[in-house]
Order: structure tokens, then C-alpha cells, then sequence
């Protein structure tokens, strides 16, 4: 199975290059040529089967340059356990009639990502060396702050990889910031950046499609990579949680083989949104996908109405995961949906000097009869976590009550009792005090204060990766404007 670029589909590469390379030559992302399709009888088997091994099948649905064996050995030591000890790995749990929770947060930094970032090096490490590559991989990192832990966690200590990491400065809550700045080990880079998410994103993309940089990156034998989720590697360990979820579904009786189910997702970047998709063009029975903004609504407003405008108001919310106004993995869809590099191309060259496109009413009416978009203010963010605990008792995040709200709306528009799948990508934990002030608590000063009240409020313990935070040392306070963010890359592969 080749991949290929959305801006240009007669750039043929192999799963392995699209992992290394991250980001196509062309500034268009990678994905594969055609989309493998599953029978029932494959879901069935995928039932039996522990987390790990249901994932390293459906990665191998994808990634046909990798042995089933090198998948095997991958997903399980990338699931391990040690890394995500709870049963299941990816749990789901009932809150309501027709809603189930997928639990995503249960890894080393809390967060959804850890699904992908935990795989992505050894995806990584296996693809340089099937290619013959051998220069120390330099993975640059634009986080709005769960990314960039998750991917630190992931690569510190993986021999042939550094990894710099750039987040917005005050854009992160104190917990994700601490996360980062106190990361150990010899290869990791951690920097703020004066401006938002996008500002630290673009800083990112330029350094990328800059080719005289990666000639001066070339003296120190460095090549770039990425680990944001418009790296295939990154995308592709999240179809498999949908798998998963389906067969818990049909292990415990909720749907028989064959039943649709729906899946909710609190969206940012389009990347985990996007993995749903995928799981449904392969066969998965997926119904609607309901994305879910917080009040950077500008997904909502496209779904809605065609239209993708950036060229409005950004907001900082309770869910900064997700205070995004360009959301890069939409490319891939844009590419499925218009079917052609040209007319994608004429999209992304209208978003890049305008800021804004308009798809096709044909598009519209392909995109609309997937996705169903809503938005939550944090008025509503707020009242979701506190009517869900009321209702339910389970106590969830500002990013997962935003997919939970949208998810209410959308049941009372549409009357649609499909058993739906809410993703929860982030941990209670790690925004304690939107989530207590939504329960009405006064929050205490000190964060770690705060994990006992949450821990009381939910019955659950602090999990103890955050828990560790308290003891130990910032090593990373630089703080550079977005021109600066070269640099910074240079110093460090120079070291
Ligand atoms: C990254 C993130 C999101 C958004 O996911 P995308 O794949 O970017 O759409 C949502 N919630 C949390 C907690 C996240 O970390």
C-alpha cells in the first residue's frame, strides 16, 4: 500500500517513508492511497483479543512495510501495563441510556494522545531503519499542551531521536505546563512561545517546508520529523481504539455484530476525529460522528455551512486542547471528500492567503451526511460536567464535556438512540480547577490541593504521574517569540 501527499497523489512513498518524513515535501500530508476494508468475521476476532493485539491488527491493516510480528511486539510494549494500568486499557464505561464513554486517559500523561505517542517512536525507529537511515531524527512538537507531554514521554531516552517542543506561553493549564518543563532526559527541548497554539504551529511548518534549514540541520546530521498529528504514525494507532470500543460493545451485549454505533469526539486539531473516520470508511459500523468545539466553533460553523473561516476571534477556554482555529488533519478529509489534489490545492492556497475557503455544495452534502458538528461555550462546558455528575456520578473533563454536551444536543435534535461512543481525552486531573468550579467547589490555591478534592469528588485515586509533579525541578523556563523558534531547533541539534 503506497501513500500519498493530498497536494500531490502522484508522490508515492511507503507507510515507513509517510512515518518519517511526517509532513510531505509539498507542505501536504500523507495518506493511504486507498482504504483497506474489514468483514465481520476480522471484528469478530479483534473481540478475543487483549488491547494490544486488536491494535497491532488494525495497524496492520495500514502499515503493510511492518511485520505482524514487528506490530505485535510494538502495540504490546506500547500498551503495556506498566504504561497504562487499568483494564482494558481503553475502557468504556455507561453514563446514560444510548451514551458510553471511551476512556482515552489512562497512559502516562493522562491524555488521549499517549495512544499514539506511545507508538509512534518505535513506528519511528523501525521505519528509519528499514530505510537505511541512520541521522538522529529531530521531532519538533507544536502542542497546545497535551501533545507535547505526551510526545516528550514518548521519545525521551529513544536512541536516534531529540525532541524540541514548543508550546504557547500561558496557553497551557499550570499541570500541562509542569508536565513539560519538568520532562527528564538527555534528548528533550522544551520551550514557550510568546503567542497562541497556531503562532507556535506556523513556527513549527515554516521550519519544515524550509529546505535551506534542513540543509544547515543536514551538517549536524540531523533530519526533521514530526510527532503532531499530521504524522500518519500518529493517526493511525487511533483507528484502532474505535475497533476496540466497538467489540467492548459487542462483548457486553450493547450492539450485535453489524449494529451501528456513533462516535462522539471533542475536536481540536481534526487528528482523532479523523481516526473515527477512517475506523468507518474500513467497515467499522459507524453511524454519525459528532464533532465537538469548544467555542473556537470555527469546525461547527464548516460543518454547518461549507464555509472555513479562520479570520475570527480566538478564545482561550477551560478545554485549551482544543482552542484551535486551523485544524490540519481536515486536509486529509478535504482530499477524500473532493477526491483530487487540484481542487485541494485550490483550497489550501485560498485558506493560506485568505484565510477562508468554501467547499462544493456536492462536498457539502458528502461531509454532512458523516458528520454532524456542535459547539459548547464554557457556560455549557461547565454545566455539562456538573449535569453529568449529578445525573451519572462520573466526573469528567472540560475537553470531554464539551463532546458530552454536543453529544446531548445532538440526541434531542435528531432522536437518535444509536448507542454512541463519547471519547474522554483527558483525565479530570488535569484541570482541576475548571472542573471543581464547575461543580460549584472552591478550588484550592495549590494544585495538588486540588488533586485530593477531585480524588474525593470522583472516588478515584490522583493518578500518580501527576502526583510525582510536586517533587520535582523545572528544567525548562525559556520563554522566545516565534522568529526566535529556528534558533532554538539549531542550538539544540548542534548540542
Ligand atoms: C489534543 C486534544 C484534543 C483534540 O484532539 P484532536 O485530535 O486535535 O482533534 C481534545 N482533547 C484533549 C484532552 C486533547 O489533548
Amino acid at each position: 500500500m503506497k501513500y500519498i501527499s493530498t497536494r500531490n497523489a502522484s508522490l508515492k512513498v511507503s507507510a515507513s517513508q509517510a512515518i518519517i518524513s511526517g509532513l510531505a515535501p509539498d507542505g501536504g500530508l500523507f495518506l493511504p492511497e486507498s482504504i483497506p476494508t474489514v468483514t465481520p468475521q476480522f471484528i469478530e476476532q479483534l473481540a478475543d483479543m487483549d488491547y494490544a493485539a486488536r491494535a497491532a491488527a488494525v495497524l496492520g491493516l495500514f502499515l503493510d512495510d511492518f511485520s505482524a510480528q514487528e506490530l505485535s511486539d510494538f502495540t504490546a510494549a506500547a500498551y503495556s501495563a506498566a504504561k497504562f494500568p487499568v483494564a482494558g486499557t481503553a475502557p468504556v464505561v455507561k453514563v446514560g441510556d444510548s451514551a458510553y464513554i471511551l476512556e482515552l486517559f489512562h497512559g502516562p500523561t493522562c491524555a488521549f494522545k499517549d495512544f499514539a505517542l506511545q507508538m509512534l517512536p518505535y513506528l519511528l525507529t523501525a521505519s528509519l531503519r528499514k530505510n537505511g537511515v541512520d541521522k538522529t531524527v529531530m521531532i519538533l512538537v507544536a502542542t497546545s499542551g497535551d501533545t507535547g507531554k505526551a510526545a516528550l514521554e514518548g521519545f525521551a531516552g529513544v536512541p536516534g531521536t531529540k525532541i524540541c517542543v514548543f508550546y504557547p506561553h500561558g496557553g497551557t493549564s499550570n499541570i500541562q505546563r509542569l508536565q513539560m518543563t519538568t520532562q527528564s532526559g538527555d534528548n528533550v527541548m522544551v520551550a514557550a512561545v510568546e503567542g497562541n497554539f497556531d503562532d507556535a504551529q506556523n513556527g513549527v511548518k515554516a521550519i519544515f517546508t524550509d529546505s535551506a534549514y534542513a540543509q544547515e540541520l543536514a551538517m549536524h546530521n540531523c533530519i526533521l520529523s514530526s510527532a503532531n498529528s499530521i504524522n500518519w504514525g500518529r493517526l493511525v494507532p487511533q483507528i484502532a481504539y474505535y475497533f476496540s470500543a466497538y467489540c467492548d460493545l459487542l462483548r457486553s451485549g450493547v450492539v450485535k455484530m453489524g449494529d451501528k454505533i456513533n462516535v462522539t469526539v471533542p475536536t481540536g486539531n481534526f487528528g482523532n476525529i479523523l481516526a473515527a473516520y477512517y475506523a468507518r470508511a474500513c467497515g467499522l459500523p459507524i453511524g454519525r460522528l459528532i464533532c465537538a468545539s469548544n467555542r473556537n466553533r470555527v469546525l461547527t460553523d464548516f460543518i454547518r455551512s461549507g464555509v472555513y473561516d479562520k479570520n475570527r476571534p480566538f478564545y482561550l477556554t477551560s478545554s485549551p486542547s482544543m482552542d484551535i482555529l486551523i485544524s490540519s488533519n481536515l486536509e486529509r478529509l478535504l482530499y477524500l471528500l473532493c477526491g483530487g489534489d487540484v481542487e485541494l490545492r485550490q483550497l489550501m492556497s485560498a485558506l493560506q492567503t485568505e484565510g477562508k475557503y468554501q467547499i462544493s455544495g456536492q462536498m457539502l452534502e458528502n461531509l454532512q451526511a458523516v458528520f454532524y458538528g456542535g459547539c459548547a461555550d464554557e457556560a455549557a462546558t461547565a454545566a455539562s460536567i456538573q449535569s453529568l455528575y449529578a445525573k451519572s456520578g462520573y466526573l469528567c473533563d472540560p475537553h470531554t464535556a464539551v463532546g458530552v454536551h454536543v453529544y446531548q444536543e445532538y440526541l434531542a435534535a435528531s432522536k437518535d438512540s444509536t448507542p454512541t461512543v463519547i471519547d474522554a481525552t483527558a483525565s479530570p486531573f488535569k484541570f482541576c480547577g475548571s472542573v471543581l468550579s464547575a461543580l460549584g467547589q472552591t478550588a484550592a490555591t495549590d494544585d495538588f490541593a486540588m488533586f485530593e478534592q477531585i480524588a474525593q469528588a470522583s472516588g478515584q485515586a490522583v493518578p500518580s504521574q501527576l502526583a510525582e509533579l510536586k517533587h520535582k525541578a523545572e528544567r525548562f523556563t525559556q520563554v522566545v517569540q516565534p522568529t526566535e523558534m529556528k534558533a532554538v531547533v539549531s542550538a539544540f541539534a548542534a548540542r
